[in-house]
């Protein structure tokens, strides 16, 4: 029997990580994939072939603006073959840094076959055995599939097989408004196809800010997604080349919906089934591998790490987050644990969406009415009204002077919070973040903008041109005064 001081299981974005890092750092370290390659989710049907597809989107996007505007006369066609290969190309060329020589050359061992435990340290991998110092589980999420009658009659698609289709519907239905499924309806539409979205709550994105969560709903709406909310799907079943879902609104109204294509896009599961996780006393949930702040489970010498523990949301960087923290715990004996609070969320639609910290509603039942909150609109800022990304807003909420949250809706939001998750992270103040100077006219000036009006009362920033009729109209007055 092979004995080593640290099995990996899974080898996605986290394990791949702890892999790479722990024997570097002299393990003796086993990773263990049950598909055929490494990667995972981020690079089979997640992160990098969506927001491949996110980016085409905003180009076809950015074309029908300049058709708009005259400046290109003919109408875009869409192809999504040729949308699928570039995909796929964008893709291979991030799959091939993961590849297993990078990781043997580092002094990994990789094994491709499944592997479920045996006793607390020893585990099985294609008949052998394997005995372990320490274990940790990387082995992800895949697609949630309800239990809605005659759900399996249909031939529907998750994530994983979007990136197949071999040709473009003419209509899609897409059931959970999660932010992919928004992604994804966006990404459609700019397509050319006519996308509905079904959600059984009776709004979308309830863990947002409200206000903005309002402002992206009118946005898809606008563009022409068509949003049902508080549906509940009773029945599915194929009609000739589509497929029919029997949905009861919360009026108790029935409603018959057609399309050339479903998409049950309701969120991830985690992959904890045939680990044998009970020979390892190994505590787990439907929602996932229980672990503490150290990302131990009840097993001691086991960690459970990205989508497949029972922690928050499931993001590629907070994957990333858990696999530093094992690092540097299982590397420098330090004992850091998982920082919870300061994790950025973006929604990669035109315009995107971006939030850290508490939302208005977090913040007002956490301190009532002792937050301040700042605004300001793209559209009074010169980059919004140059660049023709007039849409949007940021919010900023204090608490005692103290930056506790930020959301964004609006060109670039991915970037813009960058910044606020640096400020929160060091317990930066909003003076700071006011007085740093910013290239003109950059749209990274709208942090500068909002918070200025956390210490200005308007008077000192410059939101933009039209205010400055205004100040320039004041400030002359006032310096004759004085
Ligand atoms: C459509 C979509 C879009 C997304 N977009 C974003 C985004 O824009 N930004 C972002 O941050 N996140 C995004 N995510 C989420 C992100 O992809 C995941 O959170 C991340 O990939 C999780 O990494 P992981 O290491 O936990 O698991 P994974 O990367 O999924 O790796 C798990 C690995 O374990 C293997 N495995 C499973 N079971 C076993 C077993 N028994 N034995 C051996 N190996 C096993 C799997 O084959 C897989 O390779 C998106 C997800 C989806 C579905």
């Amino acid at each position: 029997m092979q004995v080593i001081d640290l099995l990996v299981i899974g080898g996605g974005t986290s394990g791949y990580m702890v892999a790479s890092g722990a024997s570097q750092a002299g393990l003796k370290v086993i990773l263990t994939e049950k598909s055929h390659s490494l990667g995972g989710l981020s690079v089979s049907s997640g992160c990098v072939p969506s927001k491949t597809m996110m980016a085409i989107s905003e180009q076809i996007n950015c074309a029908n603006k300049l058709r708009q505007s005259g400046i290109i006369k003919s109408k875009l066609k869409t192809n999504l073959q040729k949308i699928n290969s570039k995909i796929f190309k964008i893709t291979d060329k991030i799959k091939n840094s993961t590849q297993i020589q990078t990781l043997t050359s580092k002094g990994v061992k990789v094994i491709f076959g499944k592997c479920s435990f045996i006793e607390p340290n020893i585990a099985v991998i294609n008949n052998e055995k394997i005995k372990f110092k320490q274990a940790v589980i990387a082995t992800g999420s895949r697609p949630i599939i309800p239990d809605y009658k005659n759900l399996d009659k249909i031939n529907f698609i998750t994530h994983e097989k979007i990136f197949d289709l071999d040709k473009m519907p003419e209509t899609l239905l897409i059931v959970g408004a999660t932010m992919s499924s928004l992604e994804f309806a966006q990404a459609f539409t700019n397509f050319g196809v006519k996308v509905t979205v079904i959600e059984h709550n009776n709004f979308i994105l309830e863990k947002m800010d409200q206000e903005l969560s309002w402002k992206i709903y009118v946005s898809l709406i606008k563009m022409g997604v068509t949003i049902l909310t508080g549906y509940k799907i009773i029945d599915c079943y194929p009609i000739k080349e589509n497929k029919m879902l029997e949905c009861i609104d919360n009026q108790g109204a029935k409603h018959s919906l057609q399309a050339e294509e479903v998409l049950i896009n309701l969120g991830q599961r985690p992959n904890i089934e045939a680990l044998g996780l009970e020979n390892a006393a190994v505590k787990f949930f439907e929602r996932g591998i229980v672990v503490d702040k150290k990302l131990r489970t009840s097993n001691k010498n086991i960690f459970a790490i990205g989508d497949v523990n029972n922690l928050s949301e499931n993001f590629t960087h907070i994957a990333e987050h858990h696999a530093n923290v094992i690092l540097r715990n299982l590397i420098n004996k330090s004992s850091k644990c998982i920082n919870n609070t300061m994790i950025p969320i973006v929604m990669y639609t035109t315009p995107e969406f971006a939030q850290i910290g508490l939302t208005e509603h977090q913040a007002i039942k956490k301190y009532g009415q002792a937050i301040k909150i700042l605004k300001f609109n793209f559209s009074d800022t010169d980059s919004g009204i140059i660049f023709e990304n007039t849409e949007g807003l940021i919010k900023v909420i204090l608490h005692e002077a103290i930056i506790i949250g930020v959301s964004i809706f609006g060109y670039r939001a991915s970037e813009l919070i960058s910044e606020w998750c640096v400020a929160m992270q060091n317990s930066m103040s909003i003076k700071s973040l006011a007085n740093t100077i910013r290239a003109y006219p950059s749209i990274s000036v709208i942090n500068k903008r909002v918070a200025s009006t956390g210490i200005y009362s308007g008077s000192f920033s410059l939101p933009n041109w039209k205010n400055r009729g205004f100040f320039a109209k004041i400030l002359p007055k006032l310096l004759l005064r004085s």
